[in-house]
């Protein structure tokens, strides 16, 4: 039998499940990048604003009292606050925001340094429009505030002077440190991803082996069927299925039926026809050739005078009687031999038994047969067959074994008929 490419199937079942979700992964992971991001960014905006709102607070509680620039100094009531940082660091500390804090739109306190480490303090904000806006009593937040060279997330809140707004408090963090933030959640959802993915390939791919697996079975059965080879089984895992596969493989079984009947079996009497009459007395010889203990005996029978019954009574007549016939021939054979249409009325009779046997079990069908009246129309008759018996002596040949039956049924024609002939 030619093999079909292997696995082709397999791959296609494969890559048809595999791409959707490769697809989909992909999909995923970029929405869940950019849902990372926006949904970071409304965090991000939430915390800096209770950062910045806290820090201005504690600076107010911590130091109590007017604020204001006196030679040059920043003053928060009594404390000169000029070059101290501890309160900014700390918060930066516990938070990881910078901090910085603004007398009217300059920078006084800081924690965020110039390439050099020295804090950017006395530095004016770059951005007029924010000072503006924040001066008008707003806060005011973006993701893209431009500090000398960095970019940060910045919240800027307006820190007053009793009711007047005399500087800013802002806490910002770089985008780069959100970024890499965002790079870390990105990084395990592509982790889980591909563990999903690997987990679904598997069992896509379990699935999709169990699949060609079966239909490799039908094929294969099919494939016995295309070479005459009909003891072929389709496994119960095909036939149990309640989907196309079971029902494909069900039909595949009601096709060989049909087909083996069609090759093995005569329409008319259901019995096996020559050709699978041969191969079943050839399994018969193989099995007595094996083991001498193993028997075979051939019968072959004819009907006597059967001729008349089609000239008298008409052929359906004679269909009826063979069917008849071949009904007692089948009740007789099951379960020790095979009866098989060897030609028009006559009949092979495989015995795996020896002659003292067959001769036996032969007598009682022939009797009964004696005792059978058909009756067609308003007509009633009986019949009576001839045979010849042989028992299969190892070294013959299958159809020199046939003969030997052949010529002793002729010898019964010849005698009288309605007799069995065996030689001895
Ligand atoms: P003998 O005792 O010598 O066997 O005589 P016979 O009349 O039985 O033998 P013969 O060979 O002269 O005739 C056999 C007949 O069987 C002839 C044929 O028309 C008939 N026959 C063969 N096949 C069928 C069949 O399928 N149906 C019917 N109705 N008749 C058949
Ligand atoms: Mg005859
Ligand atoms: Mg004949």
């Amino acid at each position: 039998m030619k093999k079909k490419k292997q696995g082709h199937l397999f791959f296609s079942l494969a890559a048809v499940m595999a791409v959707p979700i490769f697809v989909l992964g992909i999909i995923l992971i970029i929405m869940g990048k950019q849902s990372v991001s926006e949904g970071m960014s409304l965090e991000i905006c939430k915390s800096l604003a209770g950062t910045a709102r806290n820090t201005a607070d504690m600076y107010n509680i911590a130091y109590p009292g007017e604020i204001r620039m006196e030679n040059g100094r920043f003053y928060m009531g009594d404390v000169d606050l000029t070059d101290n940082y501890a309160l900014v660091d700390r918060i930066k500390e516990n938070t990881g925001a910078d901090i910085t804090i603004f007398w009217k739109d300059t920078r006084v306190l800081t924690t965020i340094k110039d390439e050099k480490g020295d804090r950017i303090v006395g530095s004016v904000l770059e951005n007029q429009q924010i000072a503006d806006l924040v001066f008008g009593g707003n806060e005011y937040y973006s993701s893209k505030v431009k500090i000398w060279d960095d970019s940060y997330f910045g919240y800027y809140v307006p820190l007053y002077n009793g009711d007047e707004i005399c500087g800013m408090v802002f806490a910002g963090m770089t985008n780069e440190s959100i970024a890499a933030n965002v790079r870390t959640i990105v990084a395990k959802i592509v982790i889980v991803f591909l563990l999903a993915l690997l987990i679904i390939f598997a069992i896509a791919s379990v699935f999709a082996r169990n699949i060609v697996d079966r239909l490799d079975k039908i094929r294969s059965y099919i494939g016995g069927l295309a070479e005459n080879n009909f003891s072929g089984q389709m496994p119960e895992m095909v036939l149990r299925r309640n989907d196309e596969i079971g029902e494909m493989g069900r039909h595949a079984v009601e096709v060989g039926k049909t087909i083996k009947d069609l090759i093995y079996n005569d329409p008319l009497t259901g019995l096996l026809n020559r050709r699978a009459g041969r191969i079943e007395l050839d399994k018969y010889m193989d099995r007595a050739d094996r083991n001498k203990k193993n028997k075979v005996t051939v019968v072959l029978g004819d009907i006597d005078f059967f001729k008349n019954v089609n000239d008298q009574y008409g052929h359906e007549c004679g269909d009826m009687v063979l069917v008849t016939i071949s009904e007692l021939l089948k009740k007789y054979m099951k379960d020790i031999g095979a009866a098989v249409r060897w030609g028009g009325e006559e009949f092979l009779l495989v015995y795996g038994e020896d002659r003292e046997q067959t001769l036996a079990d032969l007598d009682k069908l022939m009797e009964e047969l004696r005792h059978i009246t058909f009756t067609y129309e308003e007509y009633s008759f009986s019949v009576t067959m001839t045979f010849g018996l042989a028992e299969y002596c190892s070294g013959q040949t299958l159809d020199g074994l046939i003969k030997e039956a052949d010529d002793l049924l002729y010898r019964g024609k010849a005698e009288g008929r309605d007799r069995i002939v065996t030689g001895v």
